[in-house]
């Protein structure tokens, strides 16, 4: 029988690349631990900010929830969990509805805000009417990035914690290679913030592959979600998730020097902050003077 490499109970995970081997107690130690190393390797948290958390009701943000509630209660940060409804019916109610019930047991302030109030339509209906060229989750990606600083400006946050994990990360970095995005890649920064914008964004689970992610949130009891999202085709994504998973079954660890990689050229990058200028209709940091997610909803609302 294998034995933690902790203690002396039965041990019944193996991280590979390393070869530690972790009991149920451990292995969730291991994790928040590792989460708190990456929070401050990155200088991700500082004294006094007021952080928020984006919850979208799925295993890894409710996962990140219960990190972040331990964490910033130790080290006294206020914390919120902020949760977009993008009107996906049949989809986005048990999400929001397991979101609900774990803030209401944490005793963390939740902040939901809707597509609808928001931006006038939900998903459902932006997508009914929606034949351009643009797929469903591109459209969601920029309209609920923008709906999350709001939910984050009205709960008076300043730094905004997501659930990437390492898989998406190292998968997001590829795709921008591939899509030619590379000009995107220094907005993938650990700890990143638009000069103008007075949020920024951090990735605390983002050194944790996703199978210890999925098991964590499986051994703290989280609901899985019963169904996927309706509108999810991911095409390249799922090609280069299969591909990368391939190399890590044949070569233990090749995952987290891919991260490494990622990382350094990523440190390369220094987003000028001439390049921003606020949008002409909401006043959001833009590139072109109009913001992605204007263009979009004016698309959706018919006046372009
Ligand atoms: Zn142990
Ligand atoms: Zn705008």
């Amino acid at each position: 029988m294998e034995i933690c490499s902790k203690c002396s109970s039965p041990s019944f995970y193996t991280r590979r690349y390393s070869g530690e081997k972790f009991c149920e107690v451990h292995f969730k130690e291991s994790v928040i631990s590792k989460v708190s190393r990456t929070i401050s390797k990155y200088g991700m948290l500082k004294y006094g900010e007021r952080v928020g958390v984006a919850v979208s009701g799925g295993k890894d943000s409710l996962s990140l929830l219960l990190i972040m509630e331990k964490l910033c209660r130790k080290k006294g940060l206020e914390l919120t969990a902020l949760t977009v409804d993008e009107g996906i019916e049949g989809y986005r109610d048990e999400a929001i509805s397991n979101a609900t019930s774990i803030t209401k047991k944490l005793g963390i302030r939740h902040v939901v805000v809707s597509y609808r109030e928001l931006f006038g339509f939900t998903l459902d209906k932006a997508l009914r009417q929606d034949d351009r060229d643009v797929s469903s989750c591109s459209f969601c990606g920029v309209m609920r990035r923008r709906a999350i600083d709001e939910a984050a400006l009205r709960a008076g946050v300043n730094v905004v914690a997501t659930a990437h994990n390492l898989d998406d990360f190292v998968q997001t970095f590829l795709m921008n290679l591939l899509h030619g995005d590379v000009e995107r890649l220094g907005f993938m920064s650990p700890s990143y913030k638009d000069g103008a914008f007075p949020l920024r964004r951090i990735k605390p689970m983002m050194e944790l592959y996703e199978e210890e992610t999925a098991l964590f949130a499986y051994l703290s009891g989280i609901p899985f979600q019963s169904v996927s999202c309706p509108y999810m085709h991911e095409g390249l994504r799922s090609e280069v998730r299969d591909f990368l998973n391939q190399l890590e079954a044949k070569h233990p660890g090749m995952k987290y020097v891919l991260f490494n990689s990622c990382m350094e050229v990523i440190s390369h990058f220094n987003i000028s902050k001439e390049k921003s200028k606020p949008c002409k209709f909401c006043g959001m940091p833009s590139s072109s003077g109009i913001c992605g997610t204007c263009r979009m909803a004016r698309l959706v609302r018919g006046g372009v």
